[in-house]
Order: structure tokens, then C-alpha cells, then sequence
């Protein structure tokens, strides 16, 4: 009887150290799940933010019904709808500026300086 007790002892041992690798294994498979779910509840959450505006093809973005250009890195990453400053002349072109992270977005590109070789703006005239 006590054999049978013992036996049986042995055996539950022995599988339990045949389910260590397994267990490893799910261990590392749950971890790369945690990682890949936090991965994508972080694009559900951007996905949510950009939800209710667009973005211009200048860079900044509008909330819907808004004709107010506000700063895309701010509500992006702040979910600030901070309003950019009205459009400022700034060495040939038109620009706006983030008052809170100080991105600059261009309505019209610079002009390049004569003397330097600054890069050509795209719509160039
Ligand atoms: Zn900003």
C-alpha cells in the first residue's frame, strides 16, 4: 500500500517535470500575447484620438466641424486640441506655429535664400 502511494507520488513527479518545458513555453507565448495586445490597444487608442478629425495635408488636423487648424503632434499625443497660430508670413512662405510644442507647419513653403543652400520649397515661384 504505501508502495502504491510512493509509486503514484513518482509518477505525478515525473509529469510534472515533463510539463515544465510545456509550461515555459506557454509562459513565453503569454508574455509575446501581453506584448502584441498592449501593442494594439495602443493603435485602437490613437485610432480613437484621431477619430472626429482630419487631417490636412499640411500637417495639422481639424476636428470635425471646425474649420480651426489644431496642432496633430499635441492631440496625438496629449489629446490636446491646441489651436495653431494664425498664418504668419516667414522668409517667403506661410506658416503656423504650436504655441505648446513649437512645430512649425508650413501653408506655403519657405523661399531658399539666394546665398544659402537651403532646400527648395515644393511649390516654388
Ligand atoms: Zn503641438
Amino acid at each position: 500500500m504505501r508502495w502504491t502511494e510512493v509509486g503514484r507520488a513518482l509518477l505525478r513527479n515525473i509529469n510534472v517535470f515533463r510539463l515544465v518545458p510545456r509550461l515555459l513555453e506557454l509562459q513565453e507565448e503569454n508574455a509575446e500575447l501581453r506584448r502584441s495586445n498592449l501593442e494594439l490597444q495602443e493603435k485602437l487608442q490613437k485610432a480613437r484620438r484621431q477619430a472626429g478629425t482630419r487631417l490636412s495635408p499640411r500637417g495639422y488636423r481639424y476636428q470635425d466641424g471646425d474649420e480651426t487648424p489644431i496642432c496633430a503632434t499635441c492631440f496625438e499625443t496629449k489629446q490636446l486640441p491646441v489651436t495653431l497660430t494664425p498664418p504668419q508670413p516667414w522668409h517667403g512662405g506661410v506658416r503656423r506655429v504650436c504655441p505648446v510644442c513649437g512645430r512649425i507647419y508650413w501653408d506655403e513653403p519657405p523661399k531658399p535664400a539666394p546665398s544659402t543652400s537651403v532646400r527648395q520649397g515644393r511649390r516654388r515661384r
